[in-house]
């Protein structure tokens, strides 16, 4: 049962809906020539565009359209040949012009969803719609001299290239909720639209949340939680505004509609403000700019250039090599350890057991290594020859073990170690039946036990056998051998 079902006996379902507004892989700025990457001094990446000086004017920056578009179609959305640019207005220090140019309702692109597999089974969350806009400046409040009387503001991320992505209100856990923010992020990655980079706030989320009595229909009121730029952060203010709006109606209040920040420090919701209402942005079409078209055949070029995105790799690896879920998840991670599986599986004739070296012992040594598979000296079609030596019988499973340890360290071929180690098995019946005969002619009393009905002593002699081979007889060749002379009354 979820923990907001616990409270008050009276179980609530939560009800959850994300905004996520994530950075655009852009040079440049949405509607000017600025630089859209951070780490600049102070105001040093402005112009009279992106400061909103009076009569400057925006101009549509065609690369972050091509990512946007991207986007949308890498989350099954539908694109708009024609979307429309659009004002919404608020007053704020670090919104020069008193409005930012975003997408209301005629957006770039609707109706998608991200969709992946957990142990839960399939979850899909709808993806309603996916537009561009652009972000504000950001304003200091604390860490100055002055700050007591005075903020600041520095406008290097006016303008800077956003894509929004608004899903349903499908999720009902707050640990849902940051997979699915996971997810995107995977995607977005994977395709290049943006580095989604967190920490730098390259990725954040708005949450809304509401609650609704299990079973019932109308949701109750919702709050929105804003700016969160950690996973962390998000699955925690998601779950402390449940508990503090379960406890609210349980003690018979009733939930304000308000906008939210979350205080990591204290790890609560406080309120920002009073939600607004689309209506208190008085929306309007962006008369500084025409209608955004985006041709059918540019659509077409952008959804061909799309790479394969993790969740279908993930599936074309399960169903293609007969994978687990979780080898699959593991293996389709990024496009290199796919990649890497596919070339030692293709080297061995073997994907279970290159799925098996992979996760195993070749992470293992790895990570002894401090080393990644990206740095990895193994080249996986190394690795697939290490695993058929293994399964032909050319070399023992602890040799082979060793050998790649070897391969690791030293980056050699695993022929030429297992030769120069001295590694490789034995399995000529010829050179172990005579150390065979040698090593009954050792043990001539065990021989004799043998013989008088101690069966189990033939262990001891295969022992002996494989110590004189140096290890390196085939195990079951040795005791094939050792039982076929022992059972002749002649030796
Ligand atoms: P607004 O215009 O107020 O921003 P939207 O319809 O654009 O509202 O929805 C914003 C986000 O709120 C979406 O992610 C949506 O899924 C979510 N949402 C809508 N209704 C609810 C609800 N009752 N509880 C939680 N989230 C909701
Ligand atoms: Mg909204
Ligand atoms: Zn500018």
């Amino acid at each position: 049962m979820h923990p907001a079902g616990t409270g008050g006996g009276r179980g609530y379902e939560p009800v959850i809906g994300l905004e996520v507004h994530a950075q655009l892989a852009s040079s440049s700025k949405m509607f000017c020539g600025c630089a859209a990457r951070g780490g600049a001094p102070p105001n040093s990446r402005t112009c009279p565009t992106c400061l909103g000086l009076p009569g400057a004017l925006p101009v549509v920056n065609a690369r972050c359209v091509d990512l946007g578009v991207l986007v949308a179609l890498a989350l099954g959305c539908t694109v708009a040949e024609r979307s429309v640019f659009a004002r919404k207005h608020y007053f704020y220090p670090d919104l020069p012009k008193g409005y930012q140019i975003t997408q209301f309702d005629a957006p770039l692109a609707r109706d998608g969803a991200v969709s992946w597999v957990s142990d839960g089974g399939r979850r899909t969350v709808r993806v309603t719609r996916v537009h561009l806009e652009e972000d504000a400046g950001k304003s200091f409040h604390a860490g100055f001299p002055d700050s007591a009387s005075s903020a600041y503001v520095d406008f290097n991320r006016s303008g800077v290239p956003l894509v929004e992505i608004v899903t349903g209100p499908d999720l009902s856990d707050p640990a849902d909720a940051a997979e699915f923010v996971r997810r995107l992020r995977a995607v977005l990655v994977a395709i290049g639209a943006s580095e989604a980079i967190m920490e730098d706030g390259g990725l954040r989320c708005d949450a809304n949340v509401s609650l609704r009595r299990a079973g019932g229909r109308a949701p109750g009121a919702r709050t929105e939680i804003k700016n969160l730029n950690s996973f962390r952060a998000l699955q925690r203010a998601l779950e402390y505004e449940i508990a503090r709006q379960t406890a609210a109606l349980d003690a018979g209040g009733a939930i304000q509609p308000d906008t939210l920040g979350w205080d990591e420090g204290s790890g609560r919701t406080v309120p920002m403000r009073a939600k607004e209402q689309s209506d208190d942005y008085r929306y309007f079409p962006e008369p500084d700019l025409p209608p955004l078209v985006v041709a059918a055949g540019r659509i077409e070029r952008l959804r061909a250039s799309l790479p394969e995105l993790p969740e279908q790799r993930r599936e074309r690896l399960a169903a293609r090599y007969g994978l687990g879920a979780d080898d699959a998840a593991a293996l389709a991670a990024t496009p290199r350890t796919a990649a890497y599986f596919e070339a030692a599986a293709a080297a061995c004739g073997d994907a279970a057991a290159a799925c098996a070296w992979m996760r195993g012992e070749l992470a293992r040594r790895l990570s002894e290594a401090g080393s990644t598979l990206d740095e990895a000296a193994v080249a996986p079609d190394a690795l697939g020859r290490l695993i058929r030596m293994a399964s032909e019988g050319a070399v023992s499973a602890s040799a082979a073990k060793a050998i790649l340890g070897r391969m690791v360290e030293t980056g050699r071929e695993p022929e030429e170690i297992a030769a120069a180690d001295a590694l490789l098995q034995i399995s000529d019946a010829g050179a172990i039946d005579a150390l065979v005969a040698a090593t009954l002619a050792r043990f001539p009393e065990q021989v004799r036990q043998y013989r008088q009905g101690k069966r189990v002593i033939a262990g001891f002699l295969v022992g002996q056998v494989m110590q004189a081979s140096g290890g390196r007889a085939n195990p079951a060749l040795a005791d094939r051998l050792v039982r076929a002379r022992l059972d002749r009354a002649d030796q």
